[in-house]
């Protein structure tokens, strides 16, 4: 018979349990498995608590009735049932919290599975066989040889979770290797302290502090967890990639980068974006038993898998629009999709599947195989832009600018350069589009601009008769709101008339936001800096901006000039277009000149300007005026 201070640690481990379990329900965190085999663990040792409270209690009257001894036996009997499953239920929520439970395929879980279902099996069918236990009709308890293989299983599960424990030490967060840790000392010590003093029966009440324990920190995992959409966050992947990379396990990586339509967000705000955010997450976690999913950027997913049905699955789903409150929303969005140890070498590269720079739209909504080394490429000069901020070794290059009638140096466009420590030379063609995604662009413009201003300063370029330097704008930089300020606090630091600069832009970029480029160029206008269209008949030509915004100048791109070469029709196209120019009393400027034919050609049609590699190609700034100082020499001597 028990001492009524049994009760009292029985009372304490049920109440634990019992706030540890109203916890994790009122949490609503329960999609896991993980977090459903912690509910498991905390009732069947709440139960185990209940059994022995009934039990402490029928004891404590002393001489207890018949009725209250077939009580006393049936919760003897019950605990037995219950504590049973308390080490193999621990062992499995380990192997889900360090993520290997995963990695098991079904035979190999019946087989971890089989020792606990024998003994439980065992216990269950006691009172046929008392293999177990006996209670002899005094009421003493008697252990009979099935109790040891009870114990047996017990200790093969705590050891078989603390081995995992220890390879997978280093995929733990501190937080949790504290957290198991001390669930673990604490369980051991009470088993410990319960076989040295049989009277103190502490063992549950342990278990169940250990627990509360775990909920604050394990399942509670805050630092794991992303707050908003309640999947694992970046932190977590790149720990569980480190380890994936490490035991060169096998997974397929799935990111899915969103982008809510604008009228959407300026509708709403952030509160639209998390709503989608979270309707996307509540697809994904449909299925979550077989991947996990993480929050990897504000915008984007990423599903680490085993197998690699996914793709097609997520694919299929995001075609369809996500319900928002009453309004259905078709998100924007990308998938980036690689092997793991295939394609994707290390954590670095698969967090770059998040973070990169992806390839316009319009080469398609699935970055995989092939692309992906675009997308490496991409990083790479991503990557390079930062040293280049660093290092300083971004340079300004400058090519000359001709007139028609003439042919004397008109003005120069400035056109950066890259040299990159690691990949060497970069042109811009690659990477502007990489630093217009990442905003590094801006920075980018404002060194141009500099850097222009510094040569104008120097009063050579005026020297060599140039009328202004051009600049190469992005959209990104007009988008600025304070664009226009910036630029004049900079031209007058330097003390440059703004009438000598003047920025190109390009036609699709007309195109696509003419509103704010009409303000932009009528702000630029009103303080007098110049403006050309760039790359008049790339893409398609919108005569509207040619018509409407005020340039002075219209550049002809490269491409009409060298069609003009090689067809009648391209000829054509080439006459109509300064013919067109010209009406709308426009300058025209036409570069990749690279031939005395192509010169004939165009002073033939009347065009202003030229430019191209028949002048010179771009250079560096000291070449420049060495290049056009030698040519004043010579023509002063001639
Ligand atoms: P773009 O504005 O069309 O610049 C003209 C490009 O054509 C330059 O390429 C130039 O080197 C090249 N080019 C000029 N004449 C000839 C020729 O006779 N034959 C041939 N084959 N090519 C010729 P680059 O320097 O590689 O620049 C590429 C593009 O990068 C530029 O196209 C421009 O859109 C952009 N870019 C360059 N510098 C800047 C910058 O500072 N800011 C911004 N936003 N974009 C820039
Ligand atoms: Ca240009
Ligand atoms: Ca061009």
């Amino acid at each position: 018979m028990h001492d009524v201070n049994d009760a009292g640690f029985f009372v304490s481990a049920f109440a634990t349990c019992l706030l540890v379990i109203l916890f994790t329900l009122l949490r609503r965190q329960r999609h896991k498995p993980q977090n459903r085999m912690f509910l498991l663990l905390t009732v069947d040792i709440l139960l185990s608590a209940f059994f022995m409270m009934v039990r402490a209690f029928e004891g404590y009257h002393g001489n207890p009735s018949a009725d209250s001894f077939v009580l006393i036996e049936k919760s003897r009997y019950l605990y037995f049932v219950t504590h049973t499953a308390l080490a193999p239920l621990f062992c499995a929520y380990i192997l889900m919290v360090i993520g290997a439970a995963d990695r098991l395929n079904w035979p190999k879980r019946l087989a971890l599975a089989a020792p606990f279902i024998v003994t439980e099996l065992m216990v269950l069918t006691n009172p046929l066989h008392h293999f177990v236990y006996y209670v002899k009709p005094d009421g003493d308890h008697v252990r009979g040889m099935g109790e040891m293989f009870v114990y047996v299983a017990a200790a093969f599960y705590m050891a078989a979770g603390f081995l995992q424990l220890l390879i997978h030490w280093y995929a733990m967060t501190v937080k949790r290797r504290i957290a198991i840790s001390y669930f673990v000392t604490l369980t051991v010590l009470g088993i410990l302290i319960q076989l040295l003093f049989p009277n103190i029966r502490i063992e549950l009440l342990a278990e169940a502090v250990g627990l509360a324990g775990l909920l604050l920190s394990v399942e509670n995992e805050d630092d794991r967890i992303d707050a908003t959409t309640e999947v694992y966050n970046r932190n977590a992947l790149i720990l569980d990639l480190d380890e994936i990379f490490r035991k060169g396990m096998k997974r397929y990586a799935l990111c899915i980068r969103l982008r809510l339509r604008e009228p959407y967000l300026l509708l709403e705000g952030v509160s639209a974006s998390n709503a989608l955010l979270e309707a996307v997450s509540d697809f994904l976690k449909e299925n979550e038993v077989w991947y996990r999913i993480y929050r990897v950027t504000p915008n984007g997913f990423m599903i680490l898998s085993m197998d690699e049905g996914l793709l097609e699955v997520v694919e299929k789903r995001m075609k369809e629009p996500f319900a928002l409150g009453a309004t259905e929303v078709r998100p924007e969005y990308r998938l980036v999709y690689a092997a793991v140890q295939e394609e994707m070498s290390s954590t670095g590269e698969v967090l770059l599947m998040g973070d990169a720079a992806l390839p316009p739209v319009e080469e398609g909504l699935l970055v995989s195989g092939e692309r992906l080394k675009i997308l490496l490429r991409r990083a790479e000069a991503e990557e390079a832009l930062h040293r280049g901020l660093q290092e300083h070794s971004f340079e300004v290059f400058y090519q000359p600018v001709h007139e028609g009638r003439g042919e004397k140096l008109y003005a120069a466009e400035a056109l950066i350069r890259l040299h990159d420590s690691v990949l060497g030379e970069l042109y811009p063609d690659e990477f502007i589009p990489v630093a217009e995604q990442n905003g590094i662009i801006n920075e980018i413009g404002a060194f141009v601009v500099q850097e222009v201003c510094r040569f104008l300063q120097s009063g050579v370029p005026e020297k060599l008769g140039m009328h202004h330097i051009n600049v190469n704008l992005s959209v990104v930089q007009c988008m600025q709101e304070d664009f226009v300020l910036k630029l004049k606090e900079i031209i007058g630091h330097y003390r440059i008339r703004p009438s000598m600069l003047n920025f190109e832009i390009t036609e699709s970029v007309a195109a696509r936001d003419y509103a704010i480029l009409e303000r932009v160029i009528r702000e630029f206008k009103e303080n007098g800096f110049k403006f050309s269209m760039d790359d008049y008949g790339t893409g398609y030509s919108n005569m509207h901006s040619v018509f409407c915004l005020d340039f002075d100048v219209i550049k002809i791109d490269k491409s009409i000039l060298w069609e003009a070469e090689r067809s009648e029709r391209g000829r054509i196209i080439l006459e109509n277009s300064v013919r067109m120019i010209r009406v709308l009393k426009k300058q025209i400027l036409v570069e990749g000149v690279e031939t005395r034919a192509q010169v004939e050609l165009l002073k033939k049609l009347g065009v202003d300007y030229f430019q191209g590699y028949y002048y010179s190609r771009p250079v560096s700034r000291p070449d420049f005026v060495k290049l056009y100082q030698e040519r004043s020499e010579t023509e002063n001597d001639g």
